[in-house]
């Protein structure tokens, strides 16, 4: 597959062939605490342009009200069903398995949306023996304790699942390092497990799965109003090589790898064919 190269998403939507966009937040339309110098520009291109867009965040941490409203503080107005965040399909998972609760919640610092969602919750190891469910957040969080909890307790039960609203291994910091991320965590309770020749349980809601991009697809038919979606003239933008390029691909869109928040062009070389975007840009 060919990568074009080009300065930034609006040279994208200029060549044409793209009917929708679903756009990465941290990283993509912010970076280090502020937002992208081009964000403003690019959201105002998509509007004059009338095509319709979805931000798809891996942000576990806030509810779409509270990040359309740090994102307003940021000059960027982006409205509460705009935003699709990847704890949006943790309702209708919850539903479909029947869950009346206790949920574990571990490594949340404070999960208001977890508390919206009607089903009760527990924290701390003293209730995991009551738990339905693990839920696991990439907060700042003491995690060795946690992760020995866990495992102990999945050892004996390894029906509970554990459910990761954000795949991510890792998150961009506003100083432009990186911390650890509920994914890895997650992944490490799996390996560990295996090496016991336990299989675990886990259920990822966020990108690069599908939970979170198919109501972002569902959000899309609503705001286009007169129709459906083709999949591959939707734009999947992002920072992360991992989560929005591996996930649009999966999904069959169309991708572009913006740099300078996870990605840097060198590590690009590192990738297999298979992994590669279709654009990759440096700015919005
Ligand atoms: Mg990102």
């Amino acid at each position: 597959m060919t990568v074009a190269r080009l300065k930034s998403a609006s040279d994208v939507l200029r060549n044409g062939g793209v009917d929708a966009v679903m756009l990465d937040i941290d990283g993509t339309l912010t970076l280090r605490g502020k937002r992208r110098e081009t964000a403003a520009g690019f959201l105002a291109l998509l509007r004059s342009k009338r095509i319709p867009f979805v931000c798809v965040s891996n942000d576990s941490s806030q509810t779409a009200v509270e990040k359309a409203a740090s994102l307003r503080r940021l000059g960027l107005t982006i409205e509460p069903d705009e935003i699709v965040l990847c704890h949006s399909p943790f309702q209708g998972w919850i539903t479909a398995e029947g869950l009346r609760g206790p949920l574990m919640a571990v490594g949340f610092g404070d999960p208001r949306w977890l508390e919206q969602i009607g089903v009760p919750l527990a924290f701390g190891l003293e209730n995991i023996a009551r738990a339905q469910a693990i839920v696991l957040g990439g907060g700042d969080h003491p995690w060795q304790a946690s992760i020995e909890g866990i495992v102990n307790h999945l050892r004996e039960n390894p029906h509970v699942p554990i459910v990761v609203p954000n795949p991510d291994s890792c998150c961009p910091r506003d100083d432009g390092g990186l911390s650890i991320d509920a994914g890895a965590v997650a992944r490490w309770i799996a390996s560990l497990l295996a090496e016991l020749g336990i299989q675990a349980r886990i259920v990822f809601l966020g990108k690069p799965f599908s939970p979170i991009y198919e109501m972002a697809l569902d959000r899309l038919k609503r705001l286009r109003r007169h129709g459906g979606v083709r999949k591959s003239r939707v734009l999947a933008i992002g920072d992360s090589v991992q989560s929005d390029i591996a996930g649009g691909r999966a999904m069959g869109f169309q991708t572009a790898l913006i740099l300078g928040a996870i990605t840097r062009e060198d590590s690009l070389r590192c990738l297999a064919p298979s992994q590669l975007p279709n654009f990759v840009v440096d700015e919005l």
